[in-house]
């Protein structure tokens, strides 16, 4: 037998290592981001075209490249940052493996122009797919611009999996913030499809912070300082009222490098302990700076990850130093024993609380044979629907099941209004239970119905949106007054994308440059107090459902926005609210499949339930 293993060529292996390295357009922005630094640039900027998948380009003003090292740079494993085994030890640069333009030259159309501060002329390098193209002389000026253009051309599987443009330029985002937060000494600027994005002055931490994440973010740090032999932990982190019920800002950087760390992370939140709600997760920007030698980046070849040699001293370290500074800005809890919560449910004096009642139909006969039952699977029916329906409430109103709901008022002021101008319920209602705040149980036909109470009144929602975009009917209401948004960039530019859709379903919102929008208009269906916070919530929902935009963008606005109206809606429900939401439910064209493909209804029939006691 010959022998069958050979070498693989460089072009291949690059492509390979490629697809470790260069996840998505973000990950190509990090990697030349990183080197703009490791160059020692003072003045970076990012061009971003279709969120990375047409043009990425960074231009750097730093050190330049000779034509020789311009032609090595894009060769496998080849670095100016490490010589030797030893010299893995002691890195201080952001990059060392030498692979990450190898790997962007494999699967892209690449330019770069680039010139020594020293040289008259720079060189021109054009490479497609790992060959180059060309290389000249040409006039440009000191520093390095590298293009990436038509990234994946070569790998179509990864470029199909690329996801939206919002969501892929939303990554982007992230990376830039990453490097550009912890370099605040250097000018570094952001352009999606020629509008600017950001556009950072040189500055200190605490002032990039909040021109990264808005004005208000100025009151709300607290400085943290502590310097030991081995470790020094120095930045800022929120007060405890600007915990977020998201993981959001929440950043530790090793050295300069942005990386994640659950063990770290922990160590913050056992210094907010008892600060914050079990729920929420504490804001913060943390440098842990240690001696080169003792921390390992080459654990990942993103190098997100590390691992401390020290790592139970620098966990000490960073809990000590965030609990410190909260206690010194006399953010420590004050303990006020008359109001423990739980103790204090206002009960009117003599008050005795009635057992649920239920009443049985004496006429009823277990053994009469059922009807015959709606299949499973039923499709959008609504005719089905009703006959499933019609023939239980004559079921339930012979008694056949009695529960009573506790009414409790419901306090949210923030509600939507979905019941109200509702004077027409019904008087008397069909008998549904409501179990534990989440779903609604019915009789039917052919056994028990669970509705789950929140996606129904998204499906709810989501059809009276879509319904009125396709009758260009969108009822709107005027705000008393307009209302002021001030958003961070990163939070800008998710709205920025979506802004005309909203427009579409209601929302009249227009941009004031820089952050600021104004809104005048909501959709009829909202509730106009604090619509501020609305449009917090609305963008906060769209970073935790980024599935829904892959219903398409105008769709998938209108799911999210539904459930932001729904998710007000997790707690007791009178009788009649249950019976509108099961009607209006049933009115919809597929009341039983959720915008994000979940099931908002299921049938147990009886022959099931009977199962459950064999
Ligand atoms: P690494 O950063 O791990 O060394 P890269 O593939 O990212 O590997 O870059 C290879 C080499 O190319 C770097 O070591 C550096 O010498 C050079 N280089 C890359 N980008 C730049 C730049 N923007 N300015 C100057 N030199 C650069
Ligand atoms: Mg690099």
């Amino acid at each position: 037998m010959p022998d069958i293993i050979r070498l693989l060529p460089d072009s291949v292996a690059n492509q390979i290592a490629a697809g470790e390295v260069i996840q998505r357009p973000a990950s190509a922005v990090k990697e030349l981001l990183e080197n703009a630094i490791d160059a020692g640039a003072t003045s970076v900027r990012v061009i971003i075209k279709d969120a990375g998948k047409t043009l990425i380009q960074v231009i750097d003003n730093g050190c330049g490249m000779s034509p020789t090292d311009a032609r090595m740079s894009f060769e496998r494993h080849a670095t100016s940052k490490i010589e030797n085994a030893k010299d893995l030890f002691s890195i201080r640069t952001l990059g060392f493996r030498g692979e990450a333009l190898a790997s962007i030259a494999a699967i892209a159309h690449i330019e770069m122009k680039t010139r020594k501060e020293s040289d008259e002329l720079g060189t021109l390098l054009v490479i497609e797919g790992s060959k180059v193209k060309s290389q000249e002389e040409t006039t440009c000026p000191a520093g390095t611009s590298i293009a990436v253009k038509n990234l994946f051309f070569n790998v179509p599987a990864r470029r199909n999996f690329l996801k939206s443009d919002v969501l892929e330029f939303r990554h982007i985002i992230e990376e830039f913030q990453r490097v550009a937060m912890v370099h605040p000494d250097i000018e570094i600027s952001l352009h999606h499809n020629e509008k600017p994005v950001f556009q950072l002055n040189k500055t200190n931490f605490k002032q990039r912070i909040v021109n990264i994440f808005g004005n208000p973010m100025n009151e709300k740090l607290v400085p943290v300082e502590l310097k030991t032999e081995q470790v020094n932990i120095s930045g800022f982190v929120g007060k405890p009222e600007t915990a977020r019920k998201t993981r959001g800002e929440q950043y530790f950087f090793a050295n300069g490098r942005f990386i994640r760390h659950a063990y770290l992370n922990h160590a913050v939140e056992q210094a907010y302990q008892e600060l914050i709600p079990d729920s929420s997760y504490p804001t913060y920007f943390l440098n842990v700076g240690v001696d080169p030698g003792s921390i390992d980046v080459n654990i990942h070849p993103t190098k997100t990850e590390v691992n401390f040699q020290y790592g139970q001293l620098v966990y000490s370290a960073v809990r000590a130093a965030v609990k410190q500074s909260l206690g010194m800005f006399g953010i420590s809890p004050t303990l006020d024993f008359d109001a423990e919560p739980g103790f204090n449910i206002n009960m009117p004096k003599g008050y005795q609380p009635k057992p649920p009642t239920i009443s049985i139909n004496p006429e009823y006969n277990p053994f009469a044979s059922p009807k015959p039952s709606v299949k499973a699977g039923i499709s959008a029916n609504r005719k089905e629907w009703e006959q499933l329906f019609e023939i239980n409430k004559t079921e339930l109103s012979t008694g056949l099941i009695s529960t009573e709901t506790t009414e409790i008022a419901s306090g949210g002021k923030e509600e939507s209004r979905l019941f109200e101008n509702k004077s027409e319920l019904p008087e008397t209602t069909a008998k549904l239970l409501q179990v534990h705040n989440r779903f609604i149980v019915a009789v039917v036909r052919s056994g028990m119905m669970v509705i789950d109470q929140q996606k129904a009144i998204e499906r709810i929602e989501y059809e009276k949106l879509t319904s009125k975009l396709s009758s260009h009917k969108v009822e709107k209401q005027q705000c008393l007054y307009p209302h002021t948004v001030h958003l961070a960039p990163g939070d800008a530019s998710i709205l920025d994308e979506i802004i005309e859709e909203l427009g579409n379903i209601g929302f009249e919102i227009s941009s004031l440059g820089s952050g600021t929008y104004v809104l005048q208009c909501l959709p009829a269906s909202h509730n106009p107090l604090n619509p501020e916070g609305l449009i917090e919530s609305l963008i906060e929902n769209f970073k935790n459902n980024k599935p829904l935009l892959a219903l398409g963008k105008q769709p998938g606005v209108a799911a999210v926005v539904a459930k932001d109206i729904a998710m007000k809606f997790n707690r007791s429900l009178k009788p009649q609210e249950m019976q509108l939401i099961v009607d209006e439910l049933f009115a919809c064209q597929i009341p039983e499949i959720a915008a994000d493909g979940s099931k908002i209804v299921r049938v147990l029939a009886i022959r099931e339930i009977e199962k459950l006691f064999q």
